[in-house]
């Protein structure tokens, strides 16, 4: 993939375009299929695992306290898993390979020399990092925020609202978590189950269960710490990016201490509650209308 595109950088003019794209279309397809592939292939094992996974516990809790998710959610967690994850990966490989190739030859052969371990520290390391600041990005700037809040209308914690996000909200965040790794040219393959287990992480932070692991919480996530990023009110919706690595939220003075959970999740504002609404809302001035609309629930 790198030579492929280190080959089409050394090209110019229009005549070199179509003579490249005549020549490389099918290597161009063949690849993009293969990275589809194996997109889909762990996207399925990841749905199917957690359906088997948190749907009886989370309807054991649900027989308690009688909350369950709307049925929007549903399809944002397959359509965001399955069609989102699957033709974004695709195009973030190509452009991972882009920026591989304008990188210096000497940085490139220095990475390749790099015994296998250390390469997978290095882009886990990254990907973790860059996706702690997208995330707080994502708070932070104002157009940023109107995608995002699509994720944080989740009035009722549970597993499957774990995937409640606008597909470009989903996409800046996926970018950043991937690019790195596409653009060192690192074969994930040894990290397949690091990355399948961090997917499944992901969603079981989003679980009606709270439980914390103490002073651990600073740092690892735990659910009730993701469970604070989730909170209605300023106290820590603002605080506690991490993923996974809640030391991340440690180093960078944002952590919210998680020894209470929140009293109240949902979003700050009033939220669309149907999909096709959700997808505009980030678009237009005011577009919410208060009768068909999420706000902030009580615990
Ligand atoms: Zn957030
Ligand atoms: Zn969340």
């Amino acid at each position: 993939m790198g030579y492929f595109l280190l080959y089409s950088s050394r090209l110019c003019g229009v005549g070199a375009c179509w003579r490249f794209l005549a020549n490389h279309v099918g290597l161009l397809s063949i690849t993009a299929v293969h990275h589809v592939r194996e997109t889909l292939a762990l996207s399925t094992l990841f749905l199917v695992f957690s359906m088997a996974m948190f749907m009886p516990v989370e309807w054991l809790v649900r027989a308690r306290n009688g909350k369950a998710a709307p049925a929007s959610d549903r399809f944002h967690f397959w359509f965001n898993t399955i069609v989102v994850a699957g033709s974004a990966l695709t195009v973030m490989a190509f452009i991972g390979g882009a920026i591989r190739a304008s990188l210096p030859e000497g940085f490139r052969s220095w990475m390749e020399e790099r015994p296998l371990w250390e390469q997978l520290i290095l882009v886990v390391a990254l990907a973790e990092l860059w996706s702690y600041w997208a995330h707080r990005l994502s708070h932070a700037v104002p157009f940023l925020w109107r995608f995002h809040k699509v994720h944080h209308s989740i009035e009722h914690m549970t597993w499957i609202s774990a995937l409640r996000q606008h597909p470009l909200d989903a996409i800046w965040i996926m970018a950043s978590a991937n690019i790195p790794a596409f653009a060192l040219g690192v074969d994930l393959r040894p990290l397949a189950a690091f990355i399948f287990f961090e997917r499944c992480y992901t969603v079981l932070l989003h679980s009606n269960l709270d439980f914390s692991y103490g002073w651990f919480d600073r740092l690892f996530a735990s659910t009730r710490f993701h469970h604070w990023h989730h909170d209605a009110g300023e106290e820590g919706r603002n605080r506690n990016f991490a993923g996974m690595f809640a030391i991340l939220d440690t180093l960078f003075g944002t952590y919210q201490p998680t020894v209470q959970p929140p009293k109240a999740f949902g979003p700050p504002e009033l939220a669309p509650r149907s999909y096709w609404k959700q997808m505009v809302s980030p678009f237009g001035r005011d577009p919410v209308n208060a009768a068909d609309s999420i706000s902030r629930v009580n615990r």
